[in-house]
């Protein structure tokens, strides 16, 4: 069979026109993007394409479209060598995130990519996000796709998914990757950094493990938040887990009231996981008091892993395991190279 690379469209920025009576931008059909786009045809590879039934701007993904597209994926696995997903880039890092835990067996590249300004757009970032990402798709080095796992490439980078997030609204770089380096820059040639890419030895064929519980929720620390409102969260009918943002190296308030309401919410079954708002560097409870705390009643730290990640990781292994404890022992493992 000859190679082939399969574009799935999904939405966002990339795909997008102006409504000429609001002026607003909101997503348009996959022709747009073929069409502003020629050299397309120019690879020495096949390339298909399949749009969603529903395209969207991506502050409209929810875990059913993960599961949509880990279905596209499978039902097509076996005739394409790699896939690209056109996608908003508002949660693009929750869906490769997403995407990365869902997945099982993978060896084959997963790459997200789209666009700050619209493909019809003079100055627009999404042909070279596009061509780019059909690239890397279809590479192959011995036999085997270079790339072999679910990555964002966006702004002459590319990296893995898990590790990502959205840095800034405005700029052509969009997406940051604070505690991995790039899997591949690409300016002239595309230069892999083959040691960090991710590959596995599968134990079967691909399948994707969609079941997840969303009912969590990330509770942002700040200075002078009021124990009653971080009580009235930790108590929300139904709550399974609770991605908390602290301070640094995993720092939270050190008065009593707030260490009985967390340990209150672990007895209940409530899994904590801590990660730092910092952008960069790692939680490590015990390494201030303020954390130690936190350690001894049963938070789980979550070391380098980005908010997004954490969401994603938390409400995949909340919609596999019942019990709290068995979220916490995989919580800890790294699972798709999210954590260092
Ligand atoms: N709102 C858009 C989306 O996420 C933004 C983008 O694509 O850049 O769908």
């Amino acid at each position: 069979m000859s190679k082939a690379v399969l574009i799935i469209y999904t939405g966002g920025t990339i795909g997008m026109v102006q409504d000429p009576t609001t002026g607003s931008l909101k997503p348009f059909n996959f022709e747009n993007i073929a069409s502003a786009v020629p050299e397309i045809s120019e690879f020495k590879f096949r390339i298909d394409h399949y749009t969603l039934p529903e395209i969207i701007d991506s502050s409209d993904i929810n875990p059913d479209s993960w599961r949509t597209m880990c279905d596209i994926i499978i039902e097509n696995y076996d005739k394409y060598h790699g896939f690209v997903i056109l996608h908003g880039t508002d949660t693009m890092a929750y869906s490769a995130s997403a995407l990365s835990f869902m997945l099982q067996n993978l060896t084959k590249p997963i790459i997200f990519t789209g666009s700050q300004l619209p493909i019809g757009h003079i100055r627009t970032d999404g042909r070279e996000n596009l061509l780019a990402a059909i690239q890397i798709a279809g590479a192959e080095e011995n036999g085997k796709p270079v790339v072999s796992e679910v990555c964002i490439f966006f702004g002459h980078r590319l990296l893995r998914g898990n590790r990502t997030n959205k840095l800034n609204a405005e700029r052509f770089d969009a997406f940051q990757s604070p505690n991995f380096p790039a899997l591949a820059e690409v300016g002239i040639h595309i230069t892999y950094n083959k040691p960090l890419i991710r590959h596995i030895t599968p134990t079967g064929p691909i399948t994707a493990d969609c079941r997840y519980d969303n009912n969590i929720v990330i509770l942002k620390l700040f200075p002078g938040i009021k124990n009653e409102i971080i009580a009235s969260v930790l108590e929300t009918k139904g709550l399974r887990g609770v991605i908390l943002e602290s301070y640094g190296s995993g720092n939270a308030p050190s008065n009593n009231e707030f260490l009985t309401i967390i340990n209150n919410a672990v007895k209940r079954g409530i899994v904590i996981y801590n990660v730092t708002q910092c952008v960069g560097g790692y939680v490590e409870m015990g390494r201030y008091a303020t954390s130690n705390s936190l350690l001894n009643i049963g938070v789980i730290g979550g070391y380098d892993i980005t908010t997004e990640a954490a969401v994603c990781k938390l409400m995949c292994l909340a919609g596999r395991y019942e019990n709290p404890d068995e979220i916490k022992k995989h919580l800890i493992y790294n699972l798709r190279g999210e954590i260092s």
